[in-house]
């Protein structure tokens, strides 16, 4: 009986044991000290780690099995950078874009050069080397990873789940579209991925879209010179690469700056070369239906204002379009499911910024991230118990990091900066709910947060600050702050006072 029709192929058996077989093979590498690892280490890999130790015919059938296993550890890990000392530039897994992980550049540097050469001190990346001897697809990538002034080691991580650790879900996932890249037969995940988008509750008109977008039937510029139009291809937005569908939809600044505030995408990686289905079942598989919802008009939009661009008609580029793409999907829901209005009403209802208790101190922190110019705007915005504006910073950083990394770096640079002026006791407040928990759990995951989140930890450990999840609404001003740094080329503090340009918006949290 085949998965369609609700039953387990032979094949789905075989993937499901190595997937289980790939757990212990995880526990291997994350817990080298354990008996069993340290009993087949000295077996079997005396001198060298697990990931690369040879089949050995000699070998037991369990030796045997875990090589077996391996196969899926490979296809879904990748290395956290840490110190940078222990993984190669060239031919190690560690940048975050699957499938391969690898840098894709030609090679001119040393074959033995490991990351470490990459950083002109501890927790700095060399811009000026990494752009000079990379791709630029590398060279965002590489960027986008942020690095720890503390020595940490460096980690593999398991790519496909946010915890960074494996499971035999997502283990059994990635086995299976490494059997179908393997066996090209992907039909049966096909007529899945159609009858999913059939049911999604978004208009039919953005399904068309969508369903245009994956036969290479939008009249990008690549499409419309494949059909036989005389036409440049290199896209007109960016004119960096040529516009294919992935290119326009994905890829492209504009589509970057587009999807700002998408946090739900974070950790999605995807070539403007590659297949814009791929893509989208990518996506149907790791989000919510209520995200991957929201994900589809917003496609829909940008495809939209791309449209209006190229035409030559006025276009609003400081549109949020995630906001309009929800505020859509809303209105659009309720109208036909009217019985689960209250659901997204309740997302919508506005909230004030309030004062911090008398004697101490309030951090709002925000980033926002400029894929036009491939900058992040850091804005951290300080008041006391009256509302009074003690301080103000504005920090473009000339990368780009996913919205999570971003927020938790604005929120280190709070930190930072009420130390440094001494407004302590305070409170840190932030947009990123999942941030938020992470550092007030004390965890410090293994994922690309967790470099920032161990940074913070180290900072709070003795000091009066308490970090805080505030909704958009109320932390207005610290965003307002991170859209003029990601505009701006240097950085700038103000002690009393703030930026003329959010004065307003001051005032109307402070009359509030
Ligand atoms: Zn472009």
């Amino acid at each position: 009986m085949g998965k369609d029709v609700g039953g387990l192929g032979f094949r789905d058996l075989l993937i499901f044991n190595k997937a289980l077989i790939a757990k212990q093979c995880w526990k291997l590498i994350s817990r080298p000290n354990s008996l069993t690892a340290r009993v087949l280490k000295g077996c079997y890999y005396p001198n060298t780690s697990f990931l690369v130790a040879k089949p050995l015919p000699s070998g037991s059938m369990i030796w045997k099995g875990l090589i077996w296993g391996r196969d899926i550890i490979e296809a879904g890990s990748r290395w956290r950078i840490g110190n940078g000392s222990s993984v190669k530039i060239y031919g190690d897994r560690w940048l975050p874009r699957p499938v391969t992980f690898k840098t894709v550049s030609p090679q001119i540097l040393d074959e033995h050069t490991t990351v470490s050469d990459l950083f002109i001190s501890p927790g700095v990346w060399d811009m000026t080397c990494i752009r000079a001897s990379f791709h630029v697809d590398d060279a965002e990538a590489i960027l986008s990873l942020p690095l720890s002034s503390s020595d940490l080691p460096d980690r593999l991580i398991w790519h496909f789940e946010k915890s960074r650790d494996y499971y035999v879900r997502s283990g059994y996932q990635v086995g299976c579209d490494w059997m179908s890249q393997a066996s090209s037969s992907r039909l049966g995940r096909l007529n899945d991925w159609w009858n999913y988008l059939w049911r999604l509750r978004i208009p039919p008109k953005i399904k068309h879209f969508i369903w245009k977008a994956c036969h290479h039937w939008l009249p990008t510029l690549v499409n419309l010179a494949r059909s036989g139009v005389k036409t440049d291809v290199l896209c007109s937005q960016c004119k960096r690469k040529a516009e294919t569908t992935c290119h326009a939809l994905w890829g492209c600044p504009k589509a970057k700056h587009n999807r700002t505030g998408c946090d739900f995408l974070v950790g999605i990686w995807w070539g403007d070369e590659s297949h814009f289905q791929d893509l989208m079942v990518l996506c149907a598989n790791k989000l919510a239906s209520r995200d991957f919802e929201i994900f589809c008009v917003l496609l829909w939009r940008t495809w939209f204002k791309r449209n209006q661009k190229v035409h030559g008609n006025w276009c609003d580029t400081s549109e949020d379009v995630l906001g309009w793409s929800v505020c859509f999907l809303n209105e659009f829901q309720n109208t036909n499911w009217p019985d689960e209005k209250h659901k997204n009403v309740a997302q919508a209802t506005k909230m004030n910024w309030v004062n911090p208790d008398v004697g101490t101190f309030k951090v709002n922190t925000a980033a926002v991230s400029n894929g036009n110019h491939y900058k992040t705007g850091i804005g951290v915005i300080v008041r006391d118990h009256k509302g009074l504006v003690m301080g103000a910073i504005t920090q473009p950083i000339l990368s780009l990091y996913s919205p999570q990394v971003a927020k938790a770096i604005a929120i280190l640079k709070g930190i930072q900066f009420a130390m440094e002026k001494d407004l302590l006791p305070t409170v840190i407040e932030s947009d990123a709910k999942g941030v938020v928990e992470l550092i007030n759990r004390g965890v410090t995951p293994c994922s690309d947060v967790g470099v920032i989140t161990t940074d913070i930890l180290a900072l709070l450990a003795t000091r009066p600050i308490s970090i805080v999840y505030s909704s958009r609404p109320t932390n207005i001003v610290a965003v307002k702050l991170a859209k003029i740094a990601s505009l701006a080329t240097s950085s700038k503090i103000w002690v009393n006072s703030a930026p003329l340009s959010v004065e307003n918006l001051v005032r109307g949290d402070y009359t509030c």
